[in-house]
């Protein structure tokens, strides 16, 4: 609820203009109900509308001077008039009911916009280690399902709240002015509906975070099965995951059951409630009129009842709307819990002004985090790497699946932060830096190209949006895809579709390398550019890559070992340690590890009758 009411807070003026119009629509409702006394008395041509209800009762004597307005006319005429002022005050009733619900519904989006869009930001402010430990399945339930949830239960219940609250306490205002014994007696009643009511709610709750968790299971099995859909099936899988969604399934099914069966209780139980009370009135407000001493006339207790009959549906709307509120705090606390998460440090430290002399790994060890306390601790990707990579040179990184090259490189970019051990740039640990200036210093290639629904010129400007036309164009060249682009149809203003899909992965990769020289980067990191492409492709892309390369500081993860032969270090990792460094002669007279990769891939590469042995 603290996660509601604090957003509302911020548009207070918005809630009361809501609470106004509701308070409003309600008066009116008042009025069309304390009238009926008149008609009553027109009705029967009563003009002895009880003496004692005048006596300094307020409503009794405006009820008495409506009635001295219209009686003047003629009990026909006065009839006429009176329907005319039940019509104006029941159409204003409506028109402010309508206002409030106007204005609630401009509320509602607002705060969903601003969940959304917090949500949002949320998700691309926190450190990619959050996406280790955290389930992409399970996000988005939260971005989809639990908005939903949130929309239908708590900010629908809170509407419901606030409206079925402000009814409720002027109609009992009204009734304690018209007669206070009686809406003291009726008072006296209300604590056993409210002590049946709150036992059909109160294991409301706790099913519902558990059917919130349970739904959000589902989604990630489904987005896990899409997935791995090729392995299911190539494992024969598809009879255990069905066996095991069906279950799951299942489980959920029974819950949601029991969730509606308690929801769907609370109204026909309340109901009942309601009668039992109507009744008691009834009744002693009977005894009250025979009494006679007690200041209720037969026309007021006819409006009394009637108020009171009309203050049943709110009420009922009020124990719905808390046990939906209860129901809601489940997607409340998810969402909540979501935006409490710590964001990436973005501006904070020294700005980097580019490498002035060396990049550093001291002994830096590295595993990513647990899920949770409970899983044990993960095992060490990288493990006292010790290497050094001076400004202008270009280091290798080679090594099996699963070796760590990745990991390497994207403490780099400070994705995660060394276990152990220190990484420096320039002598200066890396943690000095602000994110913000490092990252805009490191131009990243890697074999997911992300391409946009935009033109090739927004796409290569990505990240860059002060770029001009000629530098778009320029860092092109360099990248060796000005002439293709310039064959599509409209050039650079061609749009080039979901995920660049009208382009080759080659003509795409070279987009992203135009998008990568654009910001003059210091450091480059390219993880196997080349890895998804055919000869040719990469041919033209190595092309781009050898260019961009040139005086600038590189880390490269190369799959095809041929085109790395000419770097400055060849580093062979394997399980997160280095086995061996040198440069592609020394590590060919080494005669170890990487000899047997290169020989390794010069076989596959016979055998596929593709050349990709090395140059010597
Ligand atoms: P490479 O790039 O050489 O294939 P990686 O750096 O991707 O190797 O992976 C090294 C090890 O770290 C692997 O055992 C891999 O399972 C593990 N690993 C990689 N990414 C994650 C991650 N996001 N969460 C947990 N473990 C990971």
């Amino acid at each position: 609820m603290k996660f509601t009411v604090n957003r509302l807070k911020r548009h207070w003026a918005r809630v009361l203009l809501f609470v106004t119009l509701a308070s409003l629509g309600v008066l009116f409702t008042i009025a069309t109900a304390l009238s009926v006394a008149d008609f009553l008395k027109l009705l029967f041509n009563d003009d002895s509308m009880g003496g004692a209800a005048t006596s300094g009762n307020l409503v009794a004597q405006a009820l008495e001077w409506l009635y001295g307005q219209l009686i003047v006319y003629g009990t026909g005429k006065a009839l006429v008039y009176f329907s005319i002022f039940v019509l104006v005050t029941y159409t204003l009733k409506n028109l402010f009911c309508y206002l409030a619900a106007v204005a609630m519904a401009r509320l509602r989006c607002r705060l969903l916009q601003e969940i959304r869009n917090d949500l949002y930001a949320k998700t691309l402010r926190m450190p990619i280690g959050y996406y280790v430990t955290h389930r992409k399945g399970d996000i988005l339930s939260r971005f989809g399902g639990d908005m939903i949830e949130y929309e239908e239960n708590v900010i629908n219940a809170f509407q419901t709240f606030v409206n079925s609250v402000v009814s409720i306490m002027l109609y009992l205002l009204m009734l304690f002015y018209i007669n206070v014994k009686l809406t003291g007696f009726v008072l006296l009643m209300l604590p056993l509906i409210v002590f049946v009511i709150s036992g059909i709610t109160r294991r409301l709750r706790r099913n519902s975070v558990e059917l919130q968790e349970r739904s959000a299971r589902l989604t990630a099995m489904m987005e896990e099965s899409l997935m791995g859909l090729k392995i299911i099936k190539a494992y024969t899988a598809i009879d255990f995951f069905n066996r095991h969604f069906r279950k799951q399934n299942r489980d959920y099914t029974k819950l949601r059951v029991s969730v509606f069966r308690r929801i769907d209780m609370a109204s026909p139980v309340s109901e009942f409630m309601g009668n039992v009370i109507v009744i008691g009135i009834l009744l002693f407000g009977s005894l009250l009129i025979m009494r006679a001493d007690h200041g209720l006339s037969p026309e007021l207790f006819v409006s009394y009842i009637t108020l009171f009959v009309l203050m049943i549906p709110p009420a009922k709307e009020l124990t719905t709307a808390i046990s939906q509120m209860k129901k809601g705090r489940g997607c409340e606390e998810r969402l909540q819990e979501m935006l409490d998460e710590e964001e990436e440090p973005r501006s904070e430290g020294l700005t980097f002004e580019g490498l002035q002399s060396s990049i550093e790994f001291r002994g830096v060890s590295f595993r990513y985090r647990a899920a949770d306390s409970a899983e044990t601790e993960r095992p060490w990707v990288l493990d006292d790497i010790n290497l050094t990579v001076p400004k202008g040179c270009q280091v290798a990184l080679v090594g099996g699946s699963g070796s760590g090259k990745s990991t390497l490189v994207d403490l780099l970019s400070r994705f995660y932060d060394v276990s152990q051990g220190q990484l420096l740039l320039d002598g200066r640990p890396i943690q000095e830096y602000s994110i913000a200036s490092l990252r805009s210093r490191i131009g990243v290639v890697s074999q997911d190209t992300m391409l946009f629904n935009d033109t090739v010129a927004a796409n290569i400007a990505f990240g860059s949006p002060q770029a001009s036309r000629e530098q778009i164009e320029e860092a092109a060249r360099v990248a060796n895809a000005h002439d293709f682009i310039m064959q599509l149809p409209n050039g650079y203003d061609t749009n080039i579709g979901d995920h660049g899909e009208s382009l080759s992965g080659g003509q795409r990769q070279r987009i992203s390398i135009a998008r990568a020289v654009l910001r003059h980067p210091d450091i480059l990191i390219l993880d196997e550019a080349t890895s998804a492409l055919d000869t040719e492709s990469e041919r033209l892309v190595q092309q781009a890559l050898d260019q961009v390369l040139q005086g600038r500081t590189a880390l490269i993860i190369a799959h095809r070992l041929s085109t790395i032969s000419h770097v400055d270090n060849i580093v062979v990792l394997e399980s997160g340690r280095i086995v061996e460094q040198g440069t592609h002669h020394e590590l060919m007279a080494l005669g170890g590890r990487y000899r047997q990769l290169v020989q390794l891939q010069q076989v596959d590469g016979e055998k596929n009758t593709t050349t990709t042995e090395p140059k010597e």
